[in-house]
């Protein structure tokens, strides 16, 4: 696994949410640029599952990216708001720059991300670099 970002803080910060499954803690595959999407979405459903007694707590499975958009998984529920809180977040990251978190949109070149502008010009470079020194070999 790649250096401890930020979005590990999240496993403390919802420790109701963020459980040890079978000694395994559950895992954030994705960049920073989603923390506030991530840390927004972990409170609003603790905040329901808090408010409403008859709404049973959950535990987050694993949350990260594919194809550029968030995914979130979760073990059990009772509640249909809670699918829907999390549809909406994995929607919205599709407008988010996953790696600095502005405004950002799909990019579907040689990978899918969901990158601002400024982000994908520097993905752009590094790509044409790597791309060179495969052909200078
Ligand atoms: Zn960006």
């Amino acid at each position: 696994m790649e250096k401890r970002s930020k979005n590990h803080g999240l496993l403390k910060k919802y420790p109701k949410l963020f459980i040890k499954q079978k000694m395994v803690w559950p895992d954030i595959e994705c960049n920073d640029g989603w923390y506030w999407l991530i840390d927004n979405l972990c409170k609003t459903i603790q905040d329901y599952i808090d408010q409403n007694k008859k709404v049973s707590q959950i535990t987050i499975g694993q949350v990260k990216e594919k194809f550029g958009g968030l995914r979130f998984y979760t073990n059990g529920y009772n509640d249909d708001r809670i699918p829907g809180m999390i549809w909406f977040a994995e929607s919205l990251s599709y407008s988010i720059c996953e790696t600095c978190g502005q405004p950002g949109k799909l990019r579907t070149g040689h990978w899918y991300a969901t990158r601002c502008d400024e982000c994908q010009k520097k993905k752009d470079k590094e790509w044409e670099k790597y791309v060179k020194s495969k052909r200078n070999k």
